[in-house]
């Protein structure tokens, strides 16, 4: 293996100590503690994990959190109603309804009443439009994730030829738009691309968000590209990603794991989001 692996653990870890210390910050200079609001209806045992894994987050840097669990019969106007008095909360400045919601909840319904100035996952309409515009806003936090793990590994990115397989609202298509802002040329690829292996070789920066384990290969890969796995795949192998890891890695010059490379980044970039939530509203 010759690829630089990009530890996505020690990142996020140093990006919570960093909003830990900002929290701090806001706090002692007469900020109200942020708070972040999180919705889970249903019993799904995955998103149990990583609600619980997010209020851990929460209590490790200093931002308080209250939790809502509905039953998974809850109407989806019940839903509604409950993610609009959060938004009407003055002491809730992040809200997060973990996706996805039960089968009869439409979840495009649910985020469209999510205030946008709360949108900590970045997932509204008003969020979207920012980012495309290149404006500034909440940003989703996987692929905010994503930006973050390039910049650590110090990876230059205005000028390199980016390519993103996937254009998913949740990951590639905000990914488009942050490398686009970061000067990247960028080709989004998806399931109707022709010769992914050829679109995918020109790549500098190559990210997968597919959700096909392992399906970047090394002849997907440029020698000495960085390679983002996004993909979270639960396999009879266990945990893998979108990229086949031991052959890449032989290929690439940097290169994340799965898991330990994206993963971990999306917790972190929630408290980012949630604490600069709490400061544009207290401003
Ligand atoms: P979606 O299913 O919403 O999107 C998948 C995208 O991949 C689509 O754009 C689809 O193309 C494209 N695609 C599917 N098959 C192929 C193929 N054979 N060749 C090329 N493109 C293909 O997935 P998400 O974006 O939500 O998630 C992607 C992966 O990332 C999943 O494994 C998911 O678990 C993981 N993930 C991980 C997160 C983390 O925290 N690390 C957070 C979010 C997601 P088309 O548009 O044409 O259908």
């Amino acid at each position: 293996m010759s690829a630089k692996i990009i530890d996505g653990r020690q990142v996020s870890a140093e990006v919570k100590d960093r909003v830990a210390a900002e929290v701090a910050e806001y706090v002692a200079g007469g900020g109200r503690q942020p708070v972040l609001a999180t919705v889970l209806v249903g019993d799904d045992p995955a998103s149990h994990v990583y609600v619980s894994n997010k209020l851990k987050a929460c209590e490790a840097v200093g931002i308080g959190s209250v939790h809502h669990e509905l039953p998974a019969e809850t109407s989806q106007d019940d839903l509604l109603t409950l993610v609009r008095a959060l938004g009407e909360d003055d002491g809730v400045d992040g809200i997060l309804v973990q996706m996805p919601p039960p089968d009869h909840i439409d979840p495009d319904v649910v985020i469209a009443a999510i205030d946008p100035a709360k949108d900590v996952d970045g997932l509204t309409a008003t969020s979207a439009g920012l980012l495309a515009g290149g404006r500034p806003g909440l940003v989703s936090c996987t692929p905010a994730g994503v930006i973050e793990l390039l910049d650590h590994a110090g990876v230059e990115l205005e000028g390199a030829e980016a390519v993103i397989v996937g254009r998913s609202n949740l990951v590639g298509r905000p990914l488009i738009s942050l490398l686009l802002g970061r000067n990247a040329t960028v080709t989004a690829a998806h399931s109707r691309t022709r010769d992914l292996a050829e679109v995918c070789s020109r790549a500098d920066v190559l990210v997968a968000a597919v959700g096909v384990p392992k399906l970047i290969g090394a002849d997907h890969v440029k020698p000495g590209a960085t390679v983002i796995d996004v993909g979270i795949n639960r396999t009879d192998d266990g945990l893998v990603g979108d990229v086949d890891f031991d052959a890449v890695a032989d290929v690439a010059g940097a290169i994340t794991p799965v898991p330990g490379g994206v993963g971990p980044m999306t917790i972190a970039m929630l408290m980012v989001n949630t604490l600069s939530a709490a400061k544009a509203r207290a401003k």
